[in-house]
């Protein structure tokens, strides 16, 4: 059976999920219109009145903002309640560059838990559950939100935050932790720790994982799911919208279900900003309809997908989205071909290596060079350097196959690459260094 926490929202019907959507979204341009100046200069510059929206059916006429837009606002720009108002701020990871702040009121945080609170529940998460968190603690949105969620649930919460990863492992033991919530490279190397320690997935009661913050791949999930012997379920979220939990996998696991009833989802062309029909690849762009303190309008994400409406076997009438592929701003462009990382992970994992690599990119005598250092686990050790040399041709060839590139493929010793205990760093672009 499956289980939902707001079942009516869940399973609302499209026609009355459009209708409250078009009341929200008509309140929030108001309201946003009202109390944030620099959209209403954004609004004034393309001449939309809020007035002008009357529906969702508007929604492509209003102005578009960007991570840049964050940065210019930098801190208070683009608040839309009073500070007195809000009880808490956090910040991006800093992935692709300067952070950028993002405040709430108590009622955002409420409906963020909320979120989070519907993903732990899709995931088979109830109040009989242990939910070991070690997604960080602070200013990155993952360790408080799932922590609230968890909560909200009624779970019994272990904050662990991340790090010192052989006392993750005695704590789920010793409090028998049934849900793991961190990014899905921190959980590879719990899974990797655990074995390393001695022991096997009977050792623990872990049944789920929601894994989520990074892009990774099916094959990394597989992987994941064997060495903890879990179920384990994508969640994606971003600071601007209020931090994991925006989507969440079913049982389907086919896709992430959009929490619509506060996110409207469109796909646009990244390059032009067209809207896409549903089915077609391109930027994910999110509009807040019920958050206070900081409601972006159209914001665009950089993360690329594809948005569907098939029928969910879990029963959900939520809009789904792919599994993004990476960001925009994650394609290499090497000698001419777009590679993304996730391709180069989904081979080395079919090739039964692990998902320990590191991919260098670099210019040359003006070629770009493309090095990938690959982990070996212990059996693909061999002494001969003739045996590793024809692996790591192998290994190249594969690769090549996929990309249409000739990579230099490094196999190096168990271990010797840095264990990520958040979101892992996989690409060094030195190209970018010397520019
Ligand atoms: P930063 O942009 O600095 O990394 P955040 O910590 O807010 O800041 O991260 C949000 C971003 O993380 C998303 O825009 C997306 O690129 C990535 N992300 C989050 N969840 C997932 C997921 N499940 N799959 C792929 N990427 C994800
Ligand atoms: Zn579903």
């Amino acid at each position: 059976m499956e289980r939902y926490w707001n079942q009516e929202i869940e399973t609302m019907s499209r026609e009355d999920m459009k209708k409250l959507q078009d009341e929200r979204l008509v309140k929030q341009v108001r309201h946003v219109y009202e109390n944030v100046e620099y959209y209403r200069n954004l609004m004034d510059e393309k001449g939309v009145k809020p007035e002008d929206i009357k529906s969702t059916d508007d929604l492509y006429k209003l102005p578009f903002l960007s991570k840049a837009d964050l940065r210019d606002t930098y801190p208070y720009g683009l608040l839309a309640k009073p500070l007195s108002e809000c009880v808490r701020i956090q910040s991006t990871s800093g992935t692709t560059g300067k952070r950028v702040v993002a405040f709430y009121t108590q009622y955002d945080i409420d409906l963020w838990e909320d979120c989070c609170a519907r993903a732990i529940t899709a995931a088979g998460g109830t109040k009989d559950d242990v939910c070991h968190v070690c997604y960080g603690y602070g200013l990155f949105t993952g360790g408080p939100g799932f922590n609230g969620g968890s909560h909200k649930v009624g779970c019994l919460t272990l904050p662990m935050s991340s790090g010192n990863t052989e006392r993750q492992i005695t704590f789920m033991r010793d409090l028998g932790a049934t849900i793991l919530c961190c990014t899905p490279s921190y959980a590879a190397y719990i899974g990797e720790t655990l074995h390393d320690m001695g022991y096997t997935t009977d050792d623990i009661k872990l049944k789920a994982g929601l894994f989520g913050a990074e892009p990774w791949t099916e094959e990394m999930r597989h992987s994941i799911e064997e060495s903890l012997g879990i179920k384990a379920y994508d969640v994606y979220g971003l600071t601007e919208t209020s931090g994991p939990g925006v989507a969440f996998e079913c049982s389907e696991q086919t896709g992430m279900h959009i929490n619509e009833d506060h996110f409207i989802p469109e796909i646009i062309n990244p390059e032009t900003g067209e809207v896409l029909p549903e089915g077609e690849v391109g930027e994910l762009v999110f509009t807040s309809i019920t958050k206070e303190a900081f409601p972006l309008l159209r914001y665009r994400t950089r993360d690329l997908c594809v948005l569907s409406r098939k029928k969910c076997s879990c029963g959900r009438t939520l809009i789904k989205m792919s599994k993004p592929k990476g960001r925009s701003d994650d394609m290499l462009i090497i000698r001419g071909v777009n590679v993304f990382p996730s391709q180069i992970e989904t081979v080395l994992i079919e090739q039964g290596y692990s998902p320990n690599y590191l991919i260098e990119v670099d210019r040359v005598n003006n070629t770009d060079t493309l090095d990938i250092s690959v982990e070996m686990n212990i059996q693909q050790l061999s002494d001969k350097v003739k045996d590793m040399q024809a692996q790591e041709r192998n290994l190249a060839e594969a690769i090549k196959a996929v990309l249409g590139i000739n990579p230099k493929v490094h196999l190096v010793t168990p271990k010797s690459i840095t264990r990520s205990e958040g979101k892992a760093v996989r690409v060094i672009d030195r190209r970018k260094l010397h520019d």
